[in-house]
Order: C-alpha cells, then structure tokens, then sequence
C-alpha cells in the first residue's frame, strides 16, 4: 500500500517539492438519509493520472461534483496546489483550474464546435476573444494532445468520441490544469478509448492532472499511476496501480473475494434452436433499424452480439421477444414465428419456449409500483401454476414461489412485498432473471445483462447464464461491453449500422478484431499482431 506521502503544512507551494494538485480534507456529503460521502480525504499528486473507481453509488460522482463545484460538502476542505481554496460553483472550480468532463455532455447541438469551445469563457476575466485568436489556439492544442476536430463542424454531426473530444478542449481552452473525467469510456468503441487514453497520456506528459473515474478495472490499469477505491460512501484504499491487481481491486470495491474470470466449461453445441434469415426490422419512424441479418443459435451455446449501442441490437431484442414487427424469417425449433408485432406476441412468445431478461428493465422487465411477488408472474399470470382456477390467480403459490426464486438468487432484502422501486439495480435484476431463467426457457435472451449491477451481483449472474447453457439450453446475449461478450459467450456475432460485420468463435478473437468490427471496419484477417 503506497500511500502519498504526508507534507509539511505549507500554505504555498515550496518552489523544491510541487504540492499536490489537490487534496481533499474530510469531505462528508448526504443526500437526506444518504450518506454518500463520508469523511473522505485523498491526496492527488501533480503530473499524475488519478483513478477513482468504486461500484454504482459509492459516491464517485458526488466527491467531483463538490470539487466541481456543483454541490456543497456538509464537511471538509478543498486544497489545491497547497491553497485552501472554496469552490461555491462551477466558475470558481474553471478560475482554480479545474475542468470537468461529464458523463452527458453539454454541448450545444447546432452550434459548432469552434462556438462551443469559446461560449461561455468570453465572460470573466478573458475579455471577448476573437473567434479568430480562439481558433489558433484550438488548432495547436489539437495538434498538440491528438484533439483533431474540424472547428467549423457542427456538434449534431459529430460522433460521441469527438464530442468528447471538444469538452476536452473546452476544458483546455479555460485553462485547466487539473481534469477530471466521470465515466469517459461508458459511450466510447475500443478504438475511440484508446484514442482517448493516448490524449490523456499527452495531457499527463505536459504536466496536467488528470482524475479518471470509472467502474472498469482494465481502464485502471492501463492508464493510471494511482487508484483510490470508494466503497458505500467511504474511501477505501488508495494504491499505486503498479502495485495491485484487478483481483485487488475488486475485493476492496465490493468487500470481498470476487471471481473476475468467468469459469466455464468448452460449450457443447447441439441441435439448432433458433434460426434467423434475412431479418428487416424498420421502426415507426420509417428507419431501417436491422438490414437483412441472418444467424442461429444451438441448444447449449452463448451466442454474444457485441456492438456499439444504437447498431440494431435493441430491435433485433424487441423482435424476437415479441414486441416490435419485422420482415423476413424467425424460427424456433424450425417453426415460424410471427412478426407482425400484434401486442400478444410477447405472450406467446414466452408461451413458446423463449424467456426475455429485456434491455430496459425499468421500462420493460419490472412495474415498478408493484411489489416484488407480483413482478415474478408479471408475463406468466396465465400459467397453470399461478392460477386456482379459470378466474382467480393463486396469490399464495406465487408468494411462495417467489421466496424461493428470492432466496436461490439472493435477492437483496428477500422481502417479496417490497415495490420493485426500492431494490437497487443489481436486485431488480436478479428478481427479472430468477423469473427467467426459472421458467427454464429454451432461449433466453438477454439484453445487456449486467448494466447497473455490481460487480458481486455481475458474478452471480453470469454463473447463472453459463448454468442454463450448460442445462443444453439456447442463449442470445446482447452486450455494449464488449469485456463481457468475449468472456461469456462461445459465439461472436458483430453489429454495425444494423448489418452483421462478422462471426468469430470467442476463443479465437480478440478485443481488437472485435472492436475494428464493431466501428464498422473489417479487420484483415492475417493480421494479428496488433498495431
Ligand atoms: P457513483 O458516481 O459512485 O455511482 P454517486 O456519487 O452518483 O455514486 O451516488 C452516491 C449515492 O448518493 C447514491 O446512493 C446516490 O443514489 C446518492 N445520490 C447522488 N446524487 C444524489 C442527489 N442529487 N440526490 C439524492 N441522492 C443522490
Ligand atoms: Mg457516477
């Protein structure tokens, strides 16, 4: 455990030794009942890239929205450069040198890029920039960091990565000397976060502070010196990233021993289950979302779709279980499926043998008003077992069945008259899988299994999904991180723009191919050396 090391009190930066960039003090912060930070002290060297890393709501976004200047700590101090410095807003955080870039950017969609940059910095001490001077500089820093965007662009035309890229700039444009990024990869490809990592190691080579938060332990790894780790509102460890492990990382986040790897058996493939020919699926407003794609899946095997959000994947989702139409063919078990989309499909859909953990299980996989033995038959309130008789559900058979599926998937409180609303993320998922899966489905699909859940809960359930296919059972998973894909499925298929780019067996690809895949390029198959 390498800890910063302590300095002398000094008020000023002595010219020998640079203070750290900053150094918070005893940061407490709640939200009502909350306690979201607590008693948090951190040390961050000048010149260094810091990670954060933490579960969902451990309190990472909360500790830079008070060095940004967005909330007020209850307690506790902000030093920066070894000046005690109170940051009231987000001005005062820009004057002390701080820049931040958001999860969601703010960025103003028909103004260009070069207009972004400049608005709001005429104000203050810089006296109405010339558009003219802001554009030189714009120029050298893009050359200077690899922040290559066309000034004259408009933001609505840009990709996610360059709009990054220009809250990047802005920052730099306000002088900021310190930068903390929350979540930067989250909406990133591989290849547009490795772009990212070398702008970061450039920014780091001049000399600027960087903070990356994240939940990724790759992300940590690659490109910190330092990591501090935040668990429930409290700051855990702070370590040279030299000096740890993932395996490490990953106990002091969640408390304790967690499996990273997901351990399975080579998959055992046998008769085909579902099979998908030339499927078109065109939204309501006449955008052809999924253009002609064809694939199967076998009893017995993953078959992972990667791919960038937005590609087609989520169509291809709401088709097979039922709640969009399309054209083209669908069939399981070598019949036809429906595809006009009638509202009954999802019905018999799932009367047919196919489970559907959705995507959006806030909008599609719970009602959240209704407590959790209610969502178990939510879907299955027609089946023999849920019922006395043709008019009256048997509430206690449910009551019971769901206690069981509870206390099997270690739902988290095991109270199944609790409103589906008051679990977090990972049990609200639990309670969607455990209906699932326990319904012993012939496919499961399952769209973005572990969005939102931590990673003790993402543990459990991928064992979970690798025990249904090795019950012979057919499994379609469809997954933005690409991590995840590579370690569960047996099968990858690639979506770009709505089309297939490529199908590779998981043992023998590679996050690279994949990712060249998935921004749309064919990778050269005898290359595998990497660049
Ligand atoms: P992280 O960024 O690590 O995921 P956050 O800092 O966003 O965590 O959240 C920490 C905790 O504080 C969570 O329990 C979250 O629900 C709560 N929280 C964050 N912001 C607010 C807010 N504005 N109002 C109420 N609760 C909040
Ligand atoms: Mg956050």
């Amino acid at each position: 455990m390498a800890l910063a090391p302590e300095k002398g009190r000094q008020e000023t930066a002595a010219p020998t030794s640079p203070a750290p960039a900053i150094e918070l003090r005893g940061i407490s912060k709640a939200f009502g009942p909350v306690q979201a930070n607590k008693d948090i002290s951190i040390t961050v060297q000048k010149g260094t890239v810091h990670g954060i890393i933490g579960e969902n709501g451990a309190g990472k976004s909360t500790l830079m929205s008070i060095l940004y200047g967005f909330y007020k700590a209850d307690a506790g101090e902000i030093i920066i450069s070894g000046k005690r410095t109170v940051i009231p807003d987000s001005q005062a955080a820009i004057k002390a040198g701080i820049g931040m870039v958001f999860q969601h950017f703010k960025l103003v969609d028909n103004f260009t890029v070069l207009e972004n940059v400049v608005l709001g910095a005429e104000d203050g001490w810089r006296l109405t920039p010339s558009l003219r001077k802001a554009r030189k500089l714009l120029t050298e820093l893009a050359e200077e960091y690899e922040l290559n965007v066309d000034p004259d662009a408009l933001i609505e035309d840009l990709s996610v990565g360059h709009r990054q890229r220009v809250e990047i700039l802005k920052a730099l444009y306000r002088k900021a000397d310190i930068l903390i990024l929350d979540e930067p990869t989250g909406v990133l490809t591989p290849d547009e976060a490795d772009h990212l990592f070398r702008i970061l190691e450039g920014l780091r080579a001049s000399g600027k502070t960087i903070i990356l938060i994240t939940h990724k332990l790759r992300e940590i790894m690659d490109i910190t010196d330092t990591v501090s780790v935040m668990r429930r509102g409290e700051m855990t460890a702070t370590v040279k990233t030299s000096e740890t492990s993932p395996e490490q990382l990953a106990e002091l986040m969640v408390g304790r021993k967690v499996l990273l790897h997901v351990d399975k058996a080579p998959a055992q493939p046998g008769e085909e289950i579902l099979s998908v020919e030339n499927l078109v699926v065109v939204d309501e407003d006449k955008v052809t979302r999924v253009k002609g794609i064809s694939f199967n899946i076998r009893a017995g095997e993953i078959l992972g779709i990667a791919g960038v959000s937005g590609n087609g994947q989520s169509e291809l989702l709401e088709v097979l279980g039922g709640y969009a139409k399309a054209t083209g063919s669908i069939r399981l078990h070598g019949k036809e499926l429906d595809l006009t989309g009638s509202k009954s499909d999802g019905q018999s859909r799932r009367a047919n043998g196919i489970a559907h953990v959705p995507e959006d299980r806030h909008e599609e996989g719970l009602i959240l008003d209704f407590e959790a033995w209610e969502n178990m038959a939510f879907g299955y309130h027609n089946d023999a077992k849920y019922n006395k008789n043709k008019f009256l559900m048997d509430n206690k058979a449910i009551l019971e069945d769901t206690q069981g599926k509870m206390d099997r998937f270690d739902v988290r409180p095991p109270n199944p008259h609790l409103h589906a609303a008051n679990f977090s993320g990972g049990n609200q998922q639990k309670i969607v899988l455990a209906r699932e899966i326990e319904r012993n489905p012939d496919l499961l699909l399952i769209g973005q299994p572990t969005r939102g859940v931590d990673i003790g809960a993402i543990e459990f359930i991928h064992q979970q999904i690798v025990a249904l296919r090795d019950q012979g059972k057919a499994i379609l998973l469809v997954s933005v991180e690409l991590e995840e894909v590579l370690s569960l499925a047996d099968r990858i298929v690639v979506m770009f723009d709505g089309k297939i780019m490529g199908e590779r067996l998981a043992g023998e690809t590679n996050e690279r191919e994949l990712g060249m895949m998935m921004a749309g390029m064919t990778p050269d198959k005898s290359d595998g050396a990497g660049a």
